[in-house]
């Protein structure tokens, strides 16, 4: 398989290339030439399918002759050594639970995938690759989870000082190994502006090899499209169409769901669920993108004003506006709605949805689900890693699970930096 730039300008490279690059040399985001739809009988089958070999006829043409089989078979068993469960929440409605993975989001698996893949990649060579990451809370903890000891790779994350969680504070910066934390003083945009800069700083990229580990990177984009998989082999047999609703930030988890109906999955349609960061609901709206700069909500992972992946969706969609309008919807909802929506699901159901979950449960109202269809929310992080918001919104306590426990009485270790210049010197022999 290659894949070739979206800003079509710089060569198609293999699957191994993509993935140590991230971002093509145009700084176009790659796209796999050809996705090839799978067997029918490999849906009317699924059931008697287990995960692993689910995820292994899903992802291989993906990677190609890179990987062999049983090095991919092996990455997916380390990967997916956890449960994807779809959680009946009312009648038609059911969430998808994404966060039982060991940072309790669901970047867990995109990340873990990503690691395994550098560490294959670089085995017979000597020079390491720096992963450079910026974080506003969620990314940083499954990225260093993730690529906690692998052999021929580093990892640094820039965090911005204060403006994360404690319990994302504790995942950042306790690991050690192979992990740095830079505890940045600013906000979430200075971090990735000196992550962009380090990027473009030739000083650095001769003698470091640089690569990011958010969604633009195919191996971390990819096996997102399992999770959708995974959810229609728990409801086939309730015989309904299927509709997803995906709390939606950089929309790389919604676009590898529209990969996996492209290999052909029975899905009716998608909305991506939106906090007021609504460039792409006015998109549908108006025809017109227009990036916007980001605004803080209480479901802070989905803070982005220009969602990366979204050119990939119009992609999939042969960048035709009304075939994408027709399978896709996709709406915005305030910290007002989305704390009624906690309450309600709470006091209806004693579930506890976090509120990025109650961003995509919002999303399945505001279209409504008919007598045929099933839909499915996207639960994408556990309560606990928002604990403020979702005591104070539901008046209860959440208990801590033992992932979490694991690392609250760890030391934490972090380098305090303040300009770009602290950075570079850090990343400098
Ligand atoms: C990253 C994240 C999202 C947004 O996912 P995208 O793929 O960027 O659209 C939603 N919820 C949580 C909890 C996240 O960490």
């Amino acid at each position: 398989m290659q894949y070739y730039s979206l800003n079509r300008n710089a060569p198609n490279v293999a699957f191994s290339e993509a993935v140590v690059k991230g971002l093509a040399p145009d700084r176009g985001l790659y796209f796999p030439e050809t996705i090839t739809p799978l067997p029918a009988s490999f849906f009317e089958d699924i059931e008697s399918m287990d995960n692993i070999d689910i995820a292994y006829h899903a992802i291989q043409q993906f990677v190609g002759d890179e990987l062999p089989e049983e090095v991919v078979r092996d990455i997916l068993k380390d990967v997916l050594s956890f449960d994807f469960p779809v959680v009946d929440i009312e009648d038609g409605i059911g969430t998808l639970e994404l966060f039982h993975g060991p940072t309790m989001a669901f970047k867990d698996v995109g990340a873990r995938f990503m690691a395994r893949c550098l560490e294959y990649f670089n085995r017979d060579n000597d020079n390491h690759i720096t992963v450079l990451v910026a974080t506003s809370g969620d990314t940083g903890g499954a990225v260093a989870n993730g690529f906690l000891g692998v052999k021929g790779v580093d990892v640094v994350i820039l965090f911005p000082s204060g403006k994360v969680s404690d319990i994302q504070k504790k995942q950042l910066t306790t690991l050690g190994n192979n992990i740095t934390a830079l505890e940045v003083d600013g906000v979430f945009d200075d971090c990735q502006e000196m992550v962009k800069t380090a990027f473009l700083d030739t000083d650095i990229t001769a003698i470091r090899q640089l690569t990011s580990a958010n969604s633009i990177n195919i191996a971390r984009w990819l096996p997102q499209l399992f999770y959708f998989i995974f959810a229609y082999k728990q409801v086939k047999s309730k015989g309904k169409d299927v509709v997803f609703s995906v709390p939606s930030g950089n929309f790389g988890n919604i676009c590898a769901g529209i990969v996996a109906r492209k290999l052909g999955l029975p899905v009716k349609h998608f909305i991506a669920s939106t906090n007021i960061n609504d460039t792409v609901v006015t998109y549908l709206k108006t025809s017109e993108y227009v990036p916007k700069p980001s605004k803080a909500t209480i479901s802070n992972a989905m803070d982005v004003g220009n969602p990366s992946n979204f050119i990939r969706i119009q992609q999939l969609f042969e960048n035709n506006f009304e075939a994408l309008k027709q399978d896709f919807s996709a709406y915005s909802f305030d910290d007002n709605q989305t704390r009624e929506a906690m309450k309600t699901i709470y006091t209806n159901t004693k579930y506890i949805a976090d509120p990025h979950g109650a961003v995509g449960y919002l999303g399945l109202q505001e279209r409504g689900i008919s007598d045929t269809e099933y839909g499915i929310f996207l639960e994408t992080a556990h309560p606990v890693k928002f604990l403020d918001v979702v005591e104070s919104t539901l008046d209860t306590t959440v208990a801590i699970p033992p992932q979490i426990k694991k690392v609250l009485n760890k030391e934490e270790v972090s380098i305090k930096i303040k300009s770009y210049e602290e950075l570079k010197q850090f990343l400098l022999p």
